[in-house]
């Protein structure tokens, strides 16, 4: 597909952090993370979505075995990580290349949230502490 993104970077016209290739799927890293680790496994050969494949179609499990092997050589095996596909517009799918989602990490979102939280509830006990708030608190 000459405008499709990922079909660029598969066939190297676009650049991309590689971190796996085999005779079926390319995975990079992705340009925008939700999290320390954010890979794509795509396919060579291009499948709009999910639903355009043929129901015998082994590219599914590629691409699961795939992300298992990424997981282990990013040493996230152990920890865990998700391993999703969105299908398309209601699914969240926005490259309309079947990729797959594998995704490790703690977030920096969920980890400022966490540092917050912790922030107002020291403070609060703080605040009884030296009498200027409700003890109950
Ligand atoms: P979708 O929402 O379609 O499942 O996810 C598409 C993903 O592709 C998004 O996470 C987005 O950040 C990523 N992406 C879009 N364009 C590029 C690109 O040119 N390079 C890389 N590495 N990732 C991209
Ligand atoms: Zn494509």
């Amino acid at each position: 597909m000459d405008d499709c993104v990922f079909c660029k970077i598969v066939q190297g016209s676009l650049p991309s952090r590689r971190v796996y290739e085999d005779e079926t799927v390319v995975a990079f890293h992705d340009v925008n993370p939700v999290g320390p680790i954010h890979v794509l496994i795509v396919p060579r050969t291009h499948f709009p979505t999910m639903n355009d494949l043929a129901e015998d179609d082994k590219i599914l499990s590629h691409m699961g075995k795939a992300a298992r092997n990424i997981a282990r050589d990013l040493g996230i095996d152990r920890d865990g990580y998700r391993f999703y596909v969105n299908v398309g517009r209601g699914g969240g799918q926005v490259v309309f290349h079947l990729h797959a989602h594998l995704i490790a990490g703690r977030s920096l979102g969920m980890a400022l949230i966490k540092i917050a939280v912790g922030f107002a509830i020291v403070s609060r006990k703080l605040l009884a502490l030296l009498g200027l708030a409700d003890r109950r608190m």
